[in-house]
């Protein structure tokens, strides 16, 4: 009988004590068992701890049969510290065991600017349409007193309890609209008052109109973020510009755009949403990307995230989290050892997994603390994003959405909100789930939506992991 560790020590998202061994014990309703070809054993995965581990056979037998006598104690006390058998329920270890990636990660503060929801694009998957206006409102400055006062108390109380480490970012709708420059500037102004730096979110189109700003200002532009989802006209299908536009034009404006930044030692993040129809194309992109010195200047960096659904609309042609992993699997697996400044974004259930396995290629979910799915819903990451009427929204996908309008009194201290929960303990149902850990609950938007579809989809997307990735695992494990 035998145990094999995959993940180590310092990965388990539990600190069980190994010394002391109870005698009532169970087995954990998060271990699930995925059988290794040619007799190699079974991996026990439990995601309330993330112990992923090689059980032999036999060993399996015993512990689903609760014959834990039969088992020598020290491997009991092996499967008791990975918490695949345990003596409370899964509530009781979370409190009593939980260690949060709080401890070792310095928190950051992001507050989201949105000059407006207005955007000079209609892309085919924006989660935004509902609260676009037709007219883009320009937004009057002197009006933005009581935003600047609320930002910052925002601020001081952050930095009261946390380090120092606070960026800005623009966001919309189209942050880069023309007649927005004034707007620019006071977000630059913002930034300076608070020694901060600026990220900008932009569809890139009119990076060039902005280019001189963005010049005058590069001590305090942190990076220019963009899309690139395919090459000339693939692009502009996506991601379309204003209606009279000729194919491709939209995609030159945007490389103007990144070639004008990168010239200026800007850093430029490009990052491809993908879903079925461009999903093939990613070597593609970043074939392009190399054609034109970006891949190897330290200034540009590349991700890939993939588009969701997460108001559960019953859009067509997602990928699901698996698909997309595969997608880039399948296309980048024997270069990406060569790859610099890449790395994918999309993973949440199957993070840890693809993490354990090394085909996680970069994702590191930085914001992200244990028993959450998201950033969002995460104490690592403080901040909100702003309108200029002081309204403010938690999480990306919701921005503008009045469904989603946490009001004006969001503030560094309160975390009262949706978003600030403490994470997988909100839901009995989700600490008895086999894949609690990993999913955690799920999206908060989705859930609120449809929870009952939101656990079948995350179900699927863990199951599929074992199913898709066999070969990698099998060569993981016979490597190891
Ligand atoms: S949302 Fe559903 S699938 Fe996710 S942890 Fe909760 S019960 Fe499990
Ligand atoms: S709650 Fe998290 S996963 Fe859901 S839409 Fe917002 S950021 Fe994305």
């Amino acid at each position: 009988m035998s145990v094999k560790q995959i993940t180590s020590h310092d990965d388990l998202f539990l600190q069980i004590p190994a010394k002391y061994l109870p005698t009532n014990l169970r087995l954990s309703p998060q271990t699930s068992f995925w059988p290794l070809q040619n007799g190699k054993g079974q991996l026990a995965v439990n995601s309330l701890s993330n112990a992923i581990d090689i059980i032999s056979t036999i060993l399996v037998q015993k512990i689903n049969q609760g014959f834990f006598s039969d088992i020598p104690s020290p491997i009991v006390q092996i499967l008791y510290e990975r918490g695949h058998l345990i003596d409370m329920t899964p509530r009781e270890l979370v409190e009593k065991y939980s260690k949060s990636r709080l401890a070792k990660i310095s928190p950051i503060a992001i507050i989201g600017l949105c000059p407006t929801y207005a955007c000079n694009y209609a892309c085919i998957y924006c989660y935004q349409s509902y609260a676009r206006s037709p007219q883009h409102k320009i937004v009057d400055i002197s009006h933005l007193a009581p935003l600047r006062e609320k930002i910052g108390n925002f601020i001081r109380d952050y930095k009261k309890s946390h380090n120092d480490i606070c960026l800005f970012e623009l966001f919309g709708g189209e942050p880069l609209l023309l007649g927005n420059e004034e707007y620019f500037d006071w977000a630059v102004s913002l930034c300076r008052e608070h020694e901060a730096h600026l990220i900008i979110t932009t569809n890139g189109y009119n990076i060039v109109d902005y280019i001189d700003r963005i010049l005058i200002n590069r001590d305090v532009i942190a990076k220019v973020s963009t899309t690139i989802d395919g090459i000339n006209e693939l692009q502009d299908l996506r991601r379309r510009p204003q209606s009279g536009e000729i194919p491709g034009h939209g995609f030159d404006r945007i490389i103007s755009g990144i070639k004008y930044c990168l010239g200026l030692e800007v850093p430029v993040k490009v990052e491809m949403n993908i879903d079925k129809n461009n999903a093939k194309s990613i070597q593609d992109v970043l074939n392009y990307c190399r054609d034109q010195g970006w891949l190897s200047n330290p200034y540009f960096s590349f991700g890939i995230s993939k588009i969701d659904d997460r108001m559960l609309t019953g859009r067509k042609n997602m990928l699901s989290e698996i698909e997309a992993l595969l997608a880039v699997h399948d296309q980048l697996h024997n270069t990406y050892a060569s790859l610099h400044n890449f790395k994918i974004v999309f993973l949440k259930t199957a993070f840890y997994l693809a993490k354990a396995f090394n085909i996680h290629y970069g994702q590191n979910e930085y914001g992200r603390d244990n028993f959450n799915y998201c950033w969002a819903t995460s104490n690592i990451f403080h901040g909100y994003y702003y309108d200029p009427d002081c309204s403010a929204y938690r999480c990306t996908f919701t921005v503008g959405n009045p469904e989603y309008n946490i009001g004006t009194n969001a503030s560094c201290a309160s975390h009262k909100d949706i978003w600030r929960g403490p994470g997988i303990l909100l839901d009995d149902d989700c600490l008895n789930c086999v894949i609690a850990g990993y999913c955690a609950g799920g999206c908060t938007v989705s859930r609120r939506i449809d929870k009952e579809q939101v656990c079948i989809q995350e179900k699927k997307v863990f199951a599929d992991f074992f199913a898709e990735f066999k070969d990698v695992i099998e060569k993981y494990v016979t490597a190891g």
